[in-house]
């Protein structure tokens, strides 16, 4: 999603500087262009050669070439780029941005920029909480500038406390965000089911199933970097999700899926996609304590979980777009078709453990789309992001059809 977007970087005197090497490695990585300006105290912290050779473009620190006299125009610069983020930014370099002080390359970029600008601090506990630091960061986000704000840990000071700058990979997810800002999904909130769930049996032992999250969490980001804001409702994974448009609910069972996904539909979603492998069946009863060995065979009694799907098949509104998923061994497009019917749902995606590479853990998967018409729409093996991307194009449609 960055491939060809125009980043300048802006980096100043912070030990950080060294994390904007590693953030310059991940934009150019991502297919970015990136052009590095820095002061003159940040060649102190890092060289002006790693920088550039990481960039692939020459670094700009002065306002021109005392060799030749070649002109650093910071306007056109202001122009090129489609995002200027000052990472590390210092306390020193907050304050001139916030007074409109124009005392080098980086600062006159900033005053003559039209893109959106983000700044990364990076200083000391004591320095960020001054009221001073603190007044000129609410002046920058008054007048738009998005503020990454610091993170809490050890500083290089030696003392503990938040203004260590974000990791890069932190911020690039920030990046990605804002560069979503006006896509296809702006302005629109989608609700995603995740993972497996978990049913407790005793305090030790549970049902579960073989679900990772994958796809759930690839629907995730593809719909963040459409610009969607994005809930994502996950039993237990160990996959993370950085964007800051994505959040997270966690929960457990089956039961606690349904009351939180429940909650935020009730909410408004313009669409819910139901990725989750919902437990069918929990223990009729959880035992407090550990169950015992003892006899040849142990029988424990089950009851059926609230199916999401139904209920909020039952709930949705009127331009509300719901989207299961059906995992099948056999009989695969029939019992679909019956899912999508019975669940009230708008599409479904079929996947069948038969096909090699589809379904759980993997990081591909071979799906079908159905829709209520009838309609059958087969795609061959994809990346589980390809597949992403696929769902939501259709998802897309769906949505048009609704306006038209
Ligand atoms: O379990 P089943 O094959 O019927 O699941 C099909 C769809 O229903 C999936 O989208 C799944 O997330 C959803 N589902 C649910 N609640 C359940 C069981 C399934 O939302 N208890």
């Amino acid at each position: 999603m960055l491939k060809g977007k125009h980043i300048l970087l802006g980096v100043t005197g912070s030990i950080a500087a060294y994390k904007a090497a590693l953030l310059v490695r991940l934009l150019v990585k991502e297919g970015a262009e990136v052009r590095v300006i820095m002061t003159e105290t940040a060649k102190q912290f890092i060289t002006p050669l790693t920088m550039a050779t990481l960039s692939k473009n020459p670094i700009l620190v002065e306002f021109f070439n005392p060799e030749n006299g070649d002109w650093n125009s910071h306007i056109s610069l202001g122009m090129w780029s489609d995002l200027y983020l000052i990472a590390p930014a210092t306390a020193n370099t907050l304050a001139k941005m916030a007074t409109g002080t124009a005392d080098n390359l980086l600062l006159t970029t900033y005053l003559s920029a039209r893109c959106p600008v983000m700044a990364a601090p990076a200083m000391d506990v004591d320095m960020y909480l001054h009221p001073a630091t603190q007044a000129n960061l609410k002046t920058l986000k008054e007048r738009g500038v998005t503020i990454i704000e610091p993170a809490s840990g050890f500083l290089a000071s030696g003392l503990d406390g938040k203004g260590r700058m974000e990791e890069p990979e932190i911020i690039l997810s920030h990046i990605k965000c804002a560069m979503a800002r006006g896509g296809s999904f702006s302005g629109r909130k989608v609700l995603i089911t995740a993972g497996p769930t978990r049913e407790e049996i005793d305090p030790v032992r549970y049902i579960t199933n073989h679900s990772t999250g994958k796809m759930a969490f690839a629907l995730a980001e593809s719909f963040a970097e459409r610009g969607a804001e994005v809930h994502l409702i996950s039993g237990p994974t160990s996959i993370k999700c950085t964007l800051p448009t994505v959040t997270v609910h966690n929960v457990v069972s089956a039961a606690d899926m349904a009351s939180v996904t429940k909650q935020l539909f009730s909410e408004g979603a313009d669409v819910t996609v139901l990725c989750a492998a919902v437990s069918d069946f929990t223990p009729a009863e959880k035992s407090s304590v550990k169950i015992k060995r003892k006899g040849d065979s142990l029988t424990i009694d089950l009851m059926p979980t609230e199916d999401i799907a139904s209920s909020l098949g039952g709930m949705k509104k009127k331009g509300e777009i719901l989207v299961g998923f059906a995992l099948e061994t056999d009989n695969e497009l029939s019992n679909a078709q019956e899912k999508l019917r019975k669940k009230r749902l708008d599409m479904i995606v079929l996947n069948s453990l038969q096909d090699k590479g589809a379904g759980f853990a993997g990081d591909t998967n071979k799906i079908s789309l159905i829709f209520p018409q009838g309609e059958v729409l087969q795609y061959p093996l994809k990346s589980k992001t390809e597949v992403a991307g696929d769902i939501i194009d259709n998802i897309e449609k769906l949505l048009e059809c609704l306006k038209g």
